[in-house]
C-alpha cells in the first residue's frame, strides 16, 4: 500500500515568501499613476454650477479683492497725521458719512473725522478708522482714546487677491467657498472637466438582485450598490451596467454595450485565473490583461485592462477585498482619469485600542472607527464579514513590513471621508 500524503498546502499557504513577484502597494500606485492620464472631456460652466466640478484651466482674478481700500468695523475714519501724541483724541465730525456701496465723493478735511460703516471704501483723506464701541460722540465731535496705529481697521486693496493672481489650478474639484472666491473676483464662468462615467458591473452566475427571490446557492449582489454610491458620492457619474452571468460571450456584449457609454468600467468578481473567472479570460483576449498581484490583504489579484479603449479595474467579488482595492487603487487611478490629478489620502496616526501581531510581506487594511481619541478595527479580519465594512468608519493601514501592535502604538487611520 502506498503512503497517505499530507496535504501538500497548510493553512499558511498563502504567506508570502521573501522576495517574489508580489507588486508593493507603492509600486502598484506609481504605475497606476505613471501610466494614466485625463480621459474626461471638457466645458465652459456656470460658476454656480460648478460646484463638485473639477477645473480644467488655471483660473485668474479679473479684479482685486478688495478690490479698493476699505473700513473692516463700523466707526469714524480720519487721516491718521491728524492725531497728537498718544491721546486721548477729540475729532470735529464732517458731515455725512460713508457706507458699502455708498461711496463719500467729497474729501475727509485733514484733521476731520468721518463717519464710516464696515465695508464703505475708505474716502479722500480718511486711512485710519476707530471702532465705534470705542468712541464717544455729541454729534458735533468724538473723543477717544490712544494709541491707535495708522491704517487701523481697514483694509488694503488687493491685500486678499491681486487681479491677474492665478486663484484656482486646474484639477481642482470646486467647493462652495470657491464659488465665493470665483465670483468675488468676478469670474462667473470656468473650463471644467464633464463628470467621469464609471460604470459598475457585477459577475457571478451567483448573484440575485437584493429583492428578487433568493433560492440556495444564490447571494445578492452587493457590490454594484455600494460601488454606484460610492461613485456618486465622489462626484462622478456612476453608470450601472447591471450584472452579468459566468458566460463569456454575455460579458463581452455587457462590455461591448458598456464601453460605449463609459470612461472607465469597475468590475467585480471572476477576477482571478479560475475557469470561472471569465472578465480576467476576456480581458487576456484583447492581449491587455495585467494581473497585478499585489502585496496587500484584504485582496486578490487586480485584473486590470483595456476594453475598446476603456480601462477596466477587475476588482474582487469579495465585498470587503471590492472595497477596500476600490479605495486603494481605483480611487486615486479614476481621480487621474477625471482631471483631478492623483491623489492620496493623508489619514493620520491614532493610538490603536487594538493589538495585533503583523508579519513583513503586504501591507494590510483593516475595517476601524475612532473611539474616545484611539482606533478600534472589527472584531474579526474575515473577508467575508460585510457588517464590518459598514460597521467601520475608515480604515487602519498597517505598513508593509512587520509590526507588534499593542494598545497605545500609533497607526494610521484613514476615515472613508478622506478618501
Ligand atoms: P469571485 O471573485 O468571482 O471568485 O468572487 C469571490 C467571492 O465574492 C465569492 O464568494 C462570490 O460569491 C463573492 N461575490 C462576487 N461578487 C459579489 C457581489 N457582487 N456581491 C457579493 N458577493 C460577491
Ligand atoms: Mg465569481
Amino acid at each position: 500500500m502506498s503512503k497517505l500524503e499530507a496535504p501538500k498546502l497548510s493553512n499558511d499557504c498563502f504567506a508570502l515568501p521573501a522576495g517574489v513577484d508580489w507588486t508593493p502597494v507603492d509600486a502598484a500606485l506609481a504605475m497606476l499613476r505613471d501610466r494614466l492620464a485625463p480621459v474626461a472631456g471638457t466645458r465652459v460652466c456656470k460658476v454656480g454650477d460648478a460646484v463638485g466640478l473639477i477645473l480644467a484651466r488655471d483660473v485668474i482674478a479679473m479684479r482685486s479683492n478688495p478690490p479698493e481700500p476699505n473700513t473692516a468695523v463700523d466707526g469714524y475714519g480720519f487721516a491718521h497725521v491728524a492725531l497728537m501724541g498718544d491721546g486721548p483724541y477729540e475729532l470735529p465730525l464732517a458731515q455725512g458719512r460713508a457706507a458699502a456701496g455708498l461711496r463719500f465723493e467729497a474729501r475727509v478735511a485733514t484733521r476731520n473725522a468721518l463717519r464710516i460703516l464696515t465695508g464703505a471704501a475708505l474716502p479722500d483723506g480718511v486711512d485710519t478708522v476707530v471702532l465705534e464701541e470705542d468712541v464717544r460722540t455729541d454729534g458735533a465731535r468724538i473723543a477717544f482714546n490712544g494709541p491707535i496705529k495708522a491704517g487701523s481697521n481697514t483694509r488694503r486693496a488687493g491685500e486678499d487677491v491681486v487681479a491677474g493672481d492665478v486663484i484656482l489650478r486646474a484639477g481642482r474639484r470646486l467647493t462652495p467657498a470657491d464659488a465665493a472666491l470665483l465670483s468675488a473676483v468676478g469670474v462667473a464662468e470656468v473650463h471644467v472637466f464633464e463628470a467621469l462615467r464609471v460604470g459598475v458591473l457585477s459577475t457571478g452566475d451567483e448573484l440575485v438582485e437584493a429583492g428578487d427571490d433568493a433560492v440556495a446557492g444564490q447571494i445578492y449582489d452587493a457590490n454594484r450598490p455600494m460601488l454606484l454610491a460610492q461613485l456618486r458620492a465622489w462626484g462622478m457619474e456612476a453608470i450601472d451596467l447591471g450584472r452579468a452571468p459566468d458566460e463569456r460571450d454575455v460579458l463581452q456584449n455587457m462590455l461591448d454595450a458598456g464601453a460605449k457609454k463609459c470612461d472607465a468600467i469597475l468590475t467585480s468578481g471572476g477576477a482571478s485565473a479560475g475557469d470561472e473567472d471569465h472578465m480576467s479570460a476576456l480581458l487576456n483576449e484583447t492581449g491587455s490583461l495585467a494581473m497585478w498581484r499585489i502585496a496587500l490583504k484584504p485582496g486578490r489579484p487586480l485584473a486590470l485592462g483595456m476594453w475598446a479603449g476603456v480601462p477596466i479595474f477587475g476588482l474582487p467579488g469579495n465585498p470587503v477585498a471590492a472595497l477596500v482595492c476600490t479605495l486603494i487603487f481605483a480611487r486615486p487611478a479614476l481621480n487621474l482619469l477625471s482631471g483631478a490629478g492623483w491623489t492620496e489620502p493623508q489619514g493620520f496616526m491614532v493610538p490603536a485600542g487594538f493589538a495585533k501581531h503583523k508579519k513583513a510581506g503586504r501591507r494590510e487594511y483593516l475595517r476601524a472607527r475612532l473611539l474616545d481619541g484611539q482606533v478600534d478595527v472589527f472584531k474579526s479580519e474575515g473577508s467575508g464579514r460585510i457588517s464590518g465594512l459598514s460597521w467601520a468608519e475608515g480604515l487602519v493601514e498597517l505598513p508593509d513590513g512587520a509590526l507588534e501592535i499593542t494598545h497605545g502604538t500609533s497607526v494610521k487611520y484613514i476615515p472613508f471621508g478622506l478618501f
